[in-house]
């Protein structure tokens, strides 16, 4: 199997570039063959990480939240998301129709600096962040203007709230609940607590490893008197999958492929046996009433830790290098064959390999300055190349010129370019539509018991999903060809774009309403 070109090239490259590209092929190479290893390799380190609390193959985290939602959740909170670019604060109004819900938000790109800088710090912005928002937008019944308070999650606002009180002014201690879409590792022991297992996507704030994170924030806003309780900490994979159930029920799997990558997906409590230990001494009534009535938990894979040894997907040149200047070697080795943040950096790699290896793009000797700076190239390069669908590759010799700062080239070394950041994308799309499948195959249950009329749903995020096309088809085929076409009918992949916002909202309503452990 070759990657997929989406027209054909107008300038077929030469011998030598024909070769070095087959090599690259191979080197990135992945066959059926490989992905059904990955597939039983994922299962059995599902299985593994299920039955151990701290399982060097998968982490495989219980998210506490219980059963699916229904649409009818009905409410108003805050909602944070931390990802791995920007952190956003939401207000979310869930209308309990269908999975109706409106939302409010501002965006805070996260300095690069902050990445590395002391947790404090980190979490000193977000509460700033949070604040802003508190100030800028006043979180008000939009059809009268009154504030809402009817029901414990929704907004109370506390005059205090970010503006000085006047004296005379009634104290009101009311506190705004907040679901936190935390989109790292995080070890948990109810809904709203949890320890960082350890960062990823380049992040590495001292001081948080082991630590509640949520306890931590907690600080941040008590400090500037922001009265705001977190009461649902969540993965962004499981509130994609939680606000993708607010709309369809009958979702099962939650992925995010954008910088990062992962999957949450519901299993069954009773096939949880870590969950059995760790819950047993506090919820008893709980855990006997989850096995009883055969519940389903929402577990968050971690799935970019899969394979770390890399036994099943062959580490090439590009991978090791890539991994050798990464802040977490030997760490979250699947994801660095998948997500974005690493697509436009092996792109890069092989390129600047291109370039000083003298074969290809005879206009350069060197390698241009904006070339050598690690991480300078994010996965839209690699997109934009490969989506270009213009007769004369028009966008690839756009971003050549302007993204890259290529000048010169010929229209061949355009076509080689393009080619060098399909195979990658190939890779990486066949992996995650792999991981997919082995995730549906683990609910076959689910499957069987799903029809076009009602089919199994999987809430996907994510700037590869949303925004790289042929990553779309390519994913899908590699999906089917682990599930089977005669049951693709019978599964709806719906963009999920609002799980961090809508899905904190969603699990801190089921919270109130019983559906946690
Ligand atoms: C994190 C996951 C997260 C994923 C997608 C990974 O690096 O470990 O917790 O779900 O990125 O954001
Ligand atoms: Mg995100």
């Amino acid at each position: 199997t070759a990657p997929p070109t989406a027209t054909m090239a107008p300038h077929p490259p030469t011998a030598a570039q024909t070769a070095a590209l087959q090599e690259l092929e191979a080197e990135f190479a992945a066959p059926q063959e490989l992905l059904c290893n990955v597939v039983h390799g994922l299962h059995k380190s599902m299985d593994a990480g299920l039955m151990d609390m701290h399982s060097p193959r998968l982490a495989m985290l219980p998210s506490f939240i219980v059963g699916n939602a229904t649409g009818s959740e009905q409410g108003r909170c805050l909602a944070l998301d931390l990802g791995g670019t920007n952190f956003r604060v939401c207000e979310v109004v869930l209308k309990g129709r269908h999975g109706e819900y409106s939302v409010r938000q501002q965006k805070f790109p996260i300095p690069q600096s902050l990445k590395t800088a002391p947790a404090a710090q980190l979490n000193a912005f977000i509460a700033d962040g949070i604040a802003t928002f508190l100030r800028d937008h006043a979180l008000q019944n939009e059809d009268d203007g009154n504030v809402l308070s009817s029901s414990p999650l929704d907004l109370q606002i506390s005059p205090s709230l970010g503006i000085p009180v006047a004296a005379d002014a009634p104290v009101v201690k009311q506190v705004i609940s907040l679901g936190y879409t935390f989109s790292f590792p995080v070890y948990q022991r109810d809904l709203c607590h949890g320890e960082l297992v350890q960062w990823n996507k380049g992040f590495n704030c001292p001081g948080a490893v082991g630590q509640d994170v949520v306890a931590q924030l907690q600080l941040a806003l008590e400090a500037r008197q922001i009265h705001v309780q977190v009461t649902a900490l969540l993965n962004d994979t499981v509130g994609a999958l939680v606000a993708c159930s607010y709309r369809y029920p009958n979702t099962v799997l939650g992925a995010i492929l954008g910088t990062g990558s992962n999957t949450a997906y519901m299993e069954k409590v009773a096939r949880i046996p870590k969950l059995q230990t760790q819950i047993k001494v506090k919820r008893p009534d709980l855990q006997q009433r989850a096995l009883e009535q055969d519940l389903e938990m929402v577990v968050n894979m971690e799935w970019g830790g899969f394979d770390n040894p890399c036994a099943i997907v062959p580490l090439n040149r590009y991978d090791q290098r890539l991994d050798e200047q990464s802040n977490n070697q030997g760490k979250q080795m699947f994801e660095k064959r998948i997500s974005g943040l690493y697509l436009g950096e092996l792109f890069r790699l092989v390129v600047v390999d291109y370039i000083k290896s003298h074969q290809l793009f005879g206009a350069y000797t060197t390698v241009p300055d904006n070339l050598t700076i690690p991480y300078a190239l994010d996965t839209s390069v690699v997109s934009r190349l490969v989506d270009d669908d213009t007769p004369n590759l028009v966008h690839c010799a756009q971003v050549i010129k302007h993204t890259l700062g290529l000048n010169g080239l010929t229209p061949t070394d355009h076509t080689v370019l393009r080619r060098i950041a399909a195979i990658i994308a190939w890779r990486s799309a066949r992996l995650a539509g792999a991981g997919l499948g082995a995730v549906v195959l683990r609910r076959r249950d689910r499957l069987e018991a799903s029809s076009p009329e009602n089919p199994l749903t999987i809430g996907i995020d994510g700037s590869l999903f949303e925004h790289f096309k042929t990553y779309r088809t390519t994913l899908l085929a590699a999906m089917t060809e682990i599930i089977g076409q005669e049951h693709m009918p019978s599964i709806r992949i719906a963009l999920t774009k609002d799980g961090s916002g809508v899905g904190a909202a969603v699990a801190a309503i089921m919270s109130a309403e019983g559906s946690c452990l």
